[in-house]
């Protein structure tokens, strides 16, 4: 199996990460894809929209198997996964991640360790999405070393032109010195008021401003209080709200980005011949 792993990835807080990484996900999942959700927060979001309210009682987290292949030892490819009932898996974390972020400082290759478990793991499931922190620190770093591509998602109602600035250099220094084949799959809007005319103009300035280099999604996602209930609930927005626009807005992301997984197998296909 030819994993596809996406980190989701802004170091603003707050704009739609994780509520991305759910629905994307489980967006998937419904496509009949198989799908390893990675919560790389210490915050635990993910964990806890996926139903783990007190992901500090977790034994098992990304925390503990980081330590293990810090201390060489293997990892069954099964260990700390958790099922959640809408058909994907979950590797959770939680504060304890952040005391590990601070020790890797000494580590050798501590860039590398995320992706070193992946590779551990990725043959079983179709997508990999990872769910960064609101940072560009060594957890976040980790993730784009892994990631074959990063999707952006850029909250509607801030003009994002110098954090996202920070965050392109940070993906061009991942690629020069660590990840080569890292990709952009694109800039989703997300919390878009459509009472005004916000979103619009970000849309117009991303595109002027980045052009043909990267793509804004057509998907836009909509500001809806169903959105934000779902964590409460512990299920996606398919669950919760199946019929609303936000579900609609998720399902068409869903097939944007199964459509650029597939542009992309084509084209390495076309290289190979
Ligand atoms: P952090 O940087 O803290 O990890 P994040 O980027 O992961 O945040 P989310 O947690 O997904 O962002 O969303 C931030 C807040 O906005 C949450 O309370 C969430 O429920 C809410 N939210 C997310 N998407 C929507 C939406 N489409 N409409 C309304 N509220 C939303
Ligand atoms: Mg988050």
């Amino acid at each position: 199996m030819t994993s596809n792993i996406l980190a989701i990835a802004n170091q603003k807080g707050g704009v739609g990460k994780t509520t991305t990484t759910v629905n994307l996900g489980i967006g998937l999942a419904r496509e009949g894809k198989k799908v390893l959700l990675v919560d790389c927060d210490p915050q635990g979001s993910l964990s806890i929209s996926l139903g783990h309210h007190q992901p500090d009682e977790l034994p098992i987290t990304l925390t503990q198997i980081i330590k293990k292949l810090l201390m060489d030892e293997s990892i069954d490819i099964k260990e700390g996964i958790l099922h959640h009932e809408e058909n994907v898996d979950l590797l959770p974390a939680n504060i304890e991640l952040s005391g590990l972020e601070v020790s890797l400082v000494n580590v050798m290759s501590r860039e590398k360790l995320l992706k070193q478990y992946l590779d551990s793991v990725k043959q079983e499931y179709d997508y990999v999405l990872i769910d960064c922190m609101p940072s560009l620190g060594m957890l976040t770093i980790n993730a784009l070393a892994a990631a074959d591509s990063v999707l952006i998602p850029v909250q509607a109602q801030y003009l994002p032109a110098k954090g996202l600035e920070q965050l392109l250099q940070t993906i061009n220094k991942v690629r020069r010195q660590i990840n080569p084949r890292l990709k952009i799959d694109g800039i989703l809007l997300t919390m878009v008021d459509s009472r005004t005319n916000f979103a619009k103009e970000i849309n117009a300035l991303l595109r002027s401003t980045y052009g043909s280099k990267i793509r804004v999604f057509s998907s836009e996602i909509p500001r809806s209080v169903r959105a934000a209930e779902i964590s409460a609930e512990g299920k996606s927005i398919f669950a919760h709200d199946p019929n609303g626009k936000v579900a609609h807005a998720y399902t068409s992301l869903t097939k944007e980005v199964l459509s650029i997984g597939k542009q992309r197998q084509r084209s390495q296909a076309d290289q190979l011949r």
